[in-house]
């Protein structure tokens, strides 16, 4: 039963574990990002996850496809270390992706293989003519991207801290100074210069009393938790012959399945190193919002996803030819949250900035637009201001992660692991630079971010174009505008 009651916690004297420059907090495409960087710039980085590995979503929440690196026309947006893990991990077989010479092509074979996958909405955009087109996305094997994550963040001599959840930032006055954090060792302390806020969900930033925005309309999949289930041993050429010689029986069996409360809709896995294996990514949609920050409704929402899980297992196994021999080999150890709390920022990313075609005096990332239909023809990239990772209203901390500073519409497509990388770099990059020049994250000199950041091989605009000069924004349009915005061909 629920109470209002509410009890004093004593106070307690915890032990300062470190002292340190940058203090990194959540190990998923963002804190490792950022604490890569700032290591590999120089700071004295401690990074802290509360599970046994890294990866976040990427690889906990069994999310293993990183999309729009590139655009429609096959040019790469995306570089840096996003592109460093990619490269890393082909030397392994734990990727895969379209040849170069496929990025941006209408060539029916390569068309076809995405569509017939299922994986249309991340390798596949329509052009003015309606062809769909092939984008540079990379599908990865979690398990290697986890030892990946490991080895590149040991590298880059940050020190590493599994098993421990960050509670509550330290401060003084509006400057962050440290975080508390708990595991089987107890609370401990860990005191820096910087605290980068990578949980995603901005527990480090809600708790130092930053300001964030948390609405969201339920139309958007960053309103909904989902689960990732992965079955192997399918036989999916007898799938498809099923599917294609009795489409009405095959249409009949799904529509059972969904009225049982089963989950139709996979993905065919396409990572060469686990033939016949599908991936489910079932979205938990509700009729109200979910509150990812509800641990009530995690515990229900996570309950319901596996009983839904086992549900279609057994359906598929019982009816569908193809999955007779079928079995389930990995569930997602962690629900997946899509979005939630965001950090109010020096400036907030919105729908106007996707025809703007502004290069800011603070771009840190050049990210592909291909989620608006047309705008994203005339518009194929978006810049990235630093400003939308530092905190409006608090010194010492930055934020790198879904929870950046945008619009409930811009972080739906702008909050997925490219682009958390990118985030993570960039803040990363800033956060060590802040400390060598012993000036607080804002005041970072944007040249020299920028120059640091070209070094490392990221994406940025030549210094010639990083001018405050803006082209005139259509401001007019109706949210219903853009939520009409291109779905893909086969979500
Ligand atoms: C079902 C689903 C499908 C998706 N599909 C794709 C896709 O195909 N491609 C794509 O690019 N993106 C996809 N996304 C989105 C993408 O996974 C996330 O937006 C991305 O992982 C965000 O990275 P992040 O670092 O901000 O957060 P997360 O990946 O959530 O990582 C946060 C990390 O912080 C840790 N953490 C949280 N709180 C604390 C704390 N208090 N103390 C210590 N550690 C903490 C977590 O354990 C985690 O490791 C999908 C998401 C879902 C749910």
């Amino acid at each position: 039963m629920t109470t209002t009651r509410t009890i004093e916690e004593a106070a307690r004297k915890v032990k300062v574990w470190r002292v340190v420059d940058v203090v990194v907090v959540g190990g998923g495409p963002g804190g490792v990002g950022a604490a890569i960087a700032a290591a590999r710039t120089g700071a004295r980085t401690v990074l802290i996850e509360r599970y046994g590995h890294l990866g976040g979503m990427a690889t906990g929440g069994l999310v293993n496809i990183i999309p729009n690196l590139g655009d429609i026309n096959g040019r790469q947006h995306v570089f840096g270390l996003t592109q460093e893990i990619i490269d890393r991990l082909d030397k392994r077989g734990g990727t895969s992706y379209p040849r170069k010479s496929d990025w941006g092509t209408a060539d029916k074979k390569v068309v076809d293989f995405y569509h017939d996958a299922n994986l249309g909405w991340f390798y596949l955009r329509n052009d003015r003519n309606g062809q769909p087109r092939v984008l540079y996305s990379a599908v990865v094997d979690p398990e290697i991207l986890k030892d990946e994550f490991n080895d590149m963040v040991l590298e880059s001599g940050a020190e590493l801290l599994l098993h421990s959840w960050g509670t509550r930032a330290i401060t003084e006055g509006n400057t962050a100074k440290g975080v508390i954090f708990e595991s089987k060792s107890g609370a401990q302390a860990v005191l820096g210069k910087v605290i980068i806020d990578s949980t995603g969900d901005g527990d480090i930033f809600v708790s130092a009393g930053a300001e964030f925005d948390n609405e969201c309309d339920n139309k958007r999949r960053t309103a909904w938790l989902a689960f990732v289930w992965w079955v192997t041993n399918v036989n999916l050429k007898k799938y498809d012959d099923f599917k294609a010689s009795q489409p009405e029986k095959f249409q009949e069996l799904m529509q059972e399945l969904a009225k049982m409360g089963g989950y139709p809709g996979f993905f065919k896995g396409i990572l060469k190193n686990m033939p016949n294996t599908v991936w489910y990514h079932c979205m938990q949609p509700q009729p109200e919002r979910t509150d990812a920050m509800d641990v009530e409704q995690l515990t229900r929402i996570e309950t319901k996803a596996r009983k839904r899980a086992l549900v279609t297992y057994e359906f598929m196994k019982k009816n569908v030819p193809g999955f007779e021999d079928s079995f389930i080999m990995l569930s997602a150890p962690q629900l997946g949250t899509q979005g939630g709390r965001r950090i109010i920022g020096e400036y907030v990313l919105s729908e106007n900035d996707l025809e703007s075609d502004e290069v800011f005096e603070d771009t840190v990332a050049v990210l592909a637009n291909n989620d608006y239909g047309e705008i994203s023809l005339k518009h194929p990239s978006l810049c990235i201001p630093y400003r939308c990772l530092v905190p409006k209203t608090m010194d010492g901390l930055l934020v790198a992660c879904r929870a950046f500073s945008s619009s409930d519409m811009i972080n739906e497509t702008f909050n997925i692991i490219p682009h958390c990388l990118a985030y993570g770099q960039a803040a990363g990059t800033a956060a060590a630079l802040a400390v060598k020049s012993g000036v607080q994250p804002r005041k970072v000199d944007y040249k020299v971010l920028a120059d640091n950041l070209r070094r490392q091989g990221v994406n940025i605009p030549p210094a010639a174009e990083m001018k405050k000069e803006t082209v005139p924004v259509i401001r007019s349009r109706s949210k219903d505008f853009y939520y009409q915005k291109y779905k893909g061909p086969d979500r």
